[in-house]
């Protein structure tokens, strides 16, 4: 069981600190949104900085605060200096330590203050103080219990920062997650006067060309387990380069054969340099959290997961993913 002590986290943020605020690799619009909104409840009164383990999409570099965000990746030793120097880390979006990729041997090294928010399944034991709930859609909305809790200040900036990781995270309200409390939190960030129209757009319709061009391809590589009502769909190498892939294009590729009649499970598999990257997706019983984890060195949620896979060539990545289906 892990604990969440707030008198004690209220305690020793009552004094000033330095702080870090880190996600996972590769950040999303939650892993993003959430800790850009810490950023803005914390900075007023602590040293605050955000470190990213790499760089992430077009499409979120709108955000308030996106300025301050550093990205380890290429700043190891200065982002180090930071990361060895603060009194609290808070850990956001993540589960695993091995999802801030590089950034693990100094997180698992440093004495910091660990405290993690989280929405993944079975939290590993990193972290001092562990907010963890896998009931709840996305780790902005627990983000904004924290701050209720510590008696935060809401402002536009922040309210936009959790819209953003809200609506991201639960495919625009769609996902089974979404509950009358989730609604809720977006009544209450939409009183702070954000432009939730705009933030649609900034998010959802301002897609790289690049981005249609591999949907394309994607979506005439689809091929079937009928008897499973499964869909695979698949990138190669060769089709990120001659089509000119910019980071994010593909983010979403995997809910499209869910629209098909019948088909419940999708599985994307992009081919990159060190190895096979797939996404699982479900609208069924079918947990493809443990799918993942039990095949695919990966995981998630039961119906959203990811994986890897270090196979040089994506056809004999496709063949193992079909024999893991028999
Ligand atoms: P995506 O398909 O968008 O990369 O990931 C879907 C979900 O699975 C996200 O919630 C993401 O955090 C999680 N996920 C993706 N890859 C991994 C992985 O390698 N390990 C674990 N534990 N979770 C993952
Ligand atoms: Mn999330």
């Amino acid at each position: 069981m892990f604990s969440f002590d707030y008198p004690l986290i209220k305690k020793k943020l009552s004094q000033r600190r330095n702080i870090i605020i880190t996600t996972h690799k590769s950040p999303d619009g939650d892993a993003l949104g959430s800790s850009l909104a810490l950023f803005h409840a914390l900075s007023s009164f602590h040293d605050v900085s955000v470190i990213v383990p790499n760089d992430y999409p077009h499409y979120l570099k709108w955000l308030p605060g996106n300025n301050n965000v550093f990205i380890y990746e290429g700043n190891e030793q200065e982002s180090d200096k930071l990361i060895n120097q603060s009194d609290i880390i808070f850990c956001l979006d993540f589960n695993k330590v091995y999802r801030v990729d590089t950034m693990e041997v100094v997180l698992q090294k440093n004495q910091s203050y660990k405290i993690m928010i989280d929405h993944h399944q079975d939290p590993d034991d990193f972290c001092d103080q562990v907010l963890s709930n896998s009931n709840i859609a996305s780790t902005a909305e627990l983000i904004h219990d924290f701050l209720k809790e510590i008696d935060c200040r809401f402002n536009q900036e922040i309210a936009t920062c959790l819209y953003t990781g809200i609506v991201t995270d639960t495919g625009s309200f769609k996902y089974s997650g979404v509950t009358s409390k989730t609604h809720e939190v977006i009544s209450y960030l939409m009183k702070f006067d954000i432009n939730h129209t705009l933030i649609h757009n900034n998010l959802f319709d301002n897609q790289n060309k690049s981005r249609f061009d591999l949907l394309r391809v994607c979506l005439n590589n689809l091929t079937l387990i009928k008897e499973k009502n499964a869909a695979i769909i698949f990138l190669k190498e060769k089709d990120l380069i001659e089509f000119n892939y910019q980071k994010g294009d593909s983010e979403g590729f995997v809910n499209f054969p869910l629209s098909l009649k019948n088909i419940t499970i999708s599985i994307f598999l992009v081919e990159f340099k060190d190895g096979i990257k797939l996404s699982f997706r479900s609208q069924s019983d079918f947990d493809v959290n443990m799918f993942a984890k039990k095949y695919f060195n990966g995981g998630g949620h039961k119906n959203a997961a990811g994986g890897f896979l270090n196979y040089r060539n994506i056809d004999k990545a496709l063949d193992y993913v079909r024999t893991c289906f028999q």
